[in-house]
């Protein structure tokens, strides 16, 4: 009987009559069943969040450090346990779940040294205006199932440094391990300040439009980006929405092919492809196109996919059955359509798990939907250029603007691409990195608003402006 999981609500572990079931992708086997709630349990959550808000909000700063810094401590002291379960719920192998549950620790970390410090936008001998930033109140936080607990952890500890309390609600295809750390961190977090609630996806734009949840803090697709927003405007609450990109790298002749094959290569594959800034279009010189493309495939052959668990895995499967059927049509389309294969395209239908091979096509055209579309799973274009600012256009021309990368010696015309990306994030010569201290957000249709940093700290509150006249009672 696989194990049941239970929700945090004020500070206790709750379960529901009902409960929803969590598959391993690897098997599609039940690893954990989980509380399927509804409007009680989100009434109760909100109500306990809105009650802790009165006194965590007055708890000094520094107190509500010390919280987050033991937050990433129980997380960092239980990482095995905990990036052994990841795999099991999404899909992941172990050295990316590793790195995500460690990366998340030290994210939390990071995040709670930032200060949000007052403003002095006057100070003459008419007056003194300071603005202060002010918590917004309870939160909604929505996380999808890529990277689960990294999202979650994201949208929890600005929450709680900028003094807001937060209901969080994890995918229903990889609440496992959120709950586990949820559990964990019980004790060591004021009842009500965190409450972790599963459900179906219908209990999402419950908490949408829920009237005594202040912010939306949303990450997945830009369709459900767009039902948030509208969901929110009923009462016009605040939102970040980070969703949906199709990542373009460029790569110029100068690159150094036995160099950067493998980083493109990761830069797409990791997680199976399953990451908004996954590299989902890799743009070639035609100068160096061949080489290259081969040097990739030839990698790619050297990569073995299969059950995150298992020694040597590099690619697991996807994480759910809808999102591999999606890939799999796309794959079809190319097939239909008489692309070339440089690597893979055959999905084999029979055994259990949601397994699509690595595959790479050769020189699609622009307007296929394997390079229109993003794909979200192993499957990459690679596409020829032939100048900078046809490639720049081709880039651009997307309804996202996440991120992006340019590969070259010459760091110079680097960053002068760079700059002409309509993307959020652009990297020269490096991929998915992203910093504490640093904005991550999306242009266009990938979102707005930021996470990480003090822009992203600055999203949890508004600014209150002081002005104080001088002399004005003397
Ligand atoms: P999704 O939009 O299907 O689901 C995300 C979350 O929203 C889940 O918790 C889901 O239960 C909930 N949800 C579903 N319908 C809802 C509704 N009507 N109202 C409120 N909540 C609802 O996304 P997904 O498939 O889990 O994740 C994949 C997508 O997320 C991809 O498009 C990917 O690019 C994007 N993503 C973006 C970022 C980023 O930072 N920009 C990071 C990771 C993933």
């Amino acid at each position: 009987m696989p194990e049941t999981y239970r929700n945090l609500i004020d500070g206790e572990l709750v379960t529901t009559d009902t409960t929803m079931e969590v598959l391993n992708p690897a098997n599609e086997q039940v690893v954990g069943l989980v509380p399927a709630c509804g409007k009680d349990e989100l009434d109760r959550a909100v109500a306990a969040a809105r009650r802790a808000f009165k006194t965590w909000s007055k708890t000094p700063v520094d107190d509500r450090r010390k919280v987050i810094q033991a937050i990433a401590g129980v997380i960092q002291e239980n990482g095995e346990e905990l990036f052994r379960l990841l795999t099991t719920e999404q899909g992941k192998p172990h050295s990316q779940a590793q790195m995500e549950i460690f990366g998340a620790a030290g994210l939390v970390a990071a995040q709670s040294t930032l200060n949000l410090e007052d403003v002095i936008n006057e100070d003459s001998d008419t007056r003194l205006s300071r603005t202060r930033r002010v918590p917004v109140g309870v939160v909604g936080g929505i996380v999808p199932w890529n990277f689960p607990v990294m999202m979650a952890m994201q949208k929890i500890a600005p929450a709680l440094l900028s003094g807001c309390t937060i209901v969080l609600k994890p995918s229903p295809f990889t609440p496992l391990t959120t709950l586990r750390i949820a559990e964990l961190i019980k004790d060591v977090v004021p009842a009500g300040v965190v409450n972790v609630i599963t459900g179906e996806d219908s209990l999402g734009p419950l908490i949408t439009e829920h009237p005594d949840i202040d912010k939306i803090t949303f990450t997945g697709s830009t369709a459900t980006g767009k039902k948030i927003m509208e969901g929110a405007s009923k009462d016009l609450k605040r939102i970040t929405l980070e969703l949906g990109g199709n990542d373009a790298s460029i790569v110029l002749p100068d690159a150094d092919v036995a160099k950067v094959a493998e980083q493109l290569f990761w830069s797409s594959f990791s997680n199976a492809g399953q990451i908004c800034v996954a590299a989902k279009r890799i743009y070639i010189h035609e100068d160096i196109y061949d080489e290259l493309s081969q040097a990739i495939a030839d990698y790619a052959k050297t990569v073995k996919v299969g059950d995150g668990s298992e020694q040597g895995t590099g690619v697991g499967p996807i994480q759910n059955k809808k999102q591999f059927d999606r890939v799999c049509e796309l794959i079809e389309d190319a097939r239909s359509n008489g692309y070339k294969f440089l690597v893979g395209g055959e999905v084999d239908p029979s055994g259990s798990g949601y397994y699509v091979p690595i595959t790479i096509l050769d020189n699609p055209p622009e307007d296929a939907r394997i390079v229109a579309e993003e794909q979200f799973g192993p499957v990459m274009p690679l596409m020829k250029f032939s100048t900078d600012d046809e490639v720049i256009a081709r880039a651009n021309n997307s309804d996202y603007g996440l991120a992006g990368a340019v590969w070259t010696k010459d760091t110079e015309r680097g960053v002068k691409i760079a700059e002409q990306l309509e993307t959020g994030t652009v990297w020269v010569n490096e991929f998915l990195h992203l910093s504490p201290f640093a904005p991550f957000g999306g242009h266009k249709q990938s979102g707005f608003g930021a996470e990480y940093g003090i822009e992203g700290l600055k999203e949890f509150t508004y600014a209150q402006v002081i002005t104080v006249k001088r002399d004005a009672m003397v």
